[in-house]
């Protein structure tokens, strides 16, 4: 009989600004089109409210890693994305009550197997193949945040040529609004990351790509696509 070795799997981490402790993740919630611009190019209907996907904990690629170009796609897309780390559990939160359970911000991105999602929608099937591969959510260290939340520009680029640039103020359902929603439909908890949806100009990427992300007062993520 084959020896199999049980032990605790390990917990993904993302480091904290200016903290030794690193933020363990518990599991990936993102939103799906949640700035208009980028509903209309994805084809979304104007009228139904953003919906909710997931990765997997151990999708985060920390600062300072490379994600692995991913199998079986001829179309890898980026998405800039401000994440939400959550430091409080709570569920069924009201609006007003929301940010009390916020951590601190990161900046992510949102790496798409763009073909394979296309096709799983227009099966209706899942997207899990899509959105939640191995190294699929590169992300920055968390800053710790207190204060309102924030609202400036948010912007990618892929070897020093613009794709996307937007503001934060774009947003169909704000940073309340997105973790009041998500804890109706997960109790949510400490080490919980919420993607909140990319801007318009979402495109390929292909490897040996430089990807510079960087939203306003949160930070700056940069990693090349092995
Ligand atoms: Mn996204």
């Amino acid at each position: 009989m084959a020896e199999f070795a049980i032990a605790p799997a390990p917990v993904p981490t993302v480091p904290v600004e200016g903290e030794a402790a690193a933020f363990p993740v518990r599991r990936i919630l993102c939103v799906g089109q949640n700035y208009a611009a980028h509903r209309a190019e994805m084809g979304g209907d104007d009228r139904a409210p953003p919906f909710f996907f997931t990765k997997p904990a151990d999708a985060v690629v920390p600062p300072g890693r490379d994600p692995a170009y991913p199998s079986r796609t001829q179309n890898l897309h980026h998405e800039i994305e401000l994440v939400v780390a959550i430091g409080k559990a709570g569920a069924d939160v009201p609006v007003d009550a929301a940010l009390d359970l916020v951590f601190g911000y990161a900046v992510g991105v949102d790496l798409t197997r763009r073909d394979l999602q296309a096709a799983a929608k227009g099966a209706g099937k899942p997207w899990d193949s899509a959105k939640g591969f191995d190294d699929s959510a590169p992300i920055s260290a968390i800053r710790r945040w207190a204060a309102a939340p924030p609202a400036g520009r948010i912007r990618l680029s892929v070897n020093g040529q613009s794709r996307q640039n937007a503001t934060l103020a774009d947003m169909i359902w704000n940073i309340p609004e997105i973790v009041s929603e998500a804890s109706k439909l997960w109790k949510l908890a400490p080490g919980d990351l919420i993607f909140t949806g990319t801007p318009e100009g979402v495109g390929p990427l292909v490897p040996g790509d430089r990807v510079e992300g960087e939203i306003e007062g949160v930070g700056q993520l940069t990693f090349e696509v092995a």
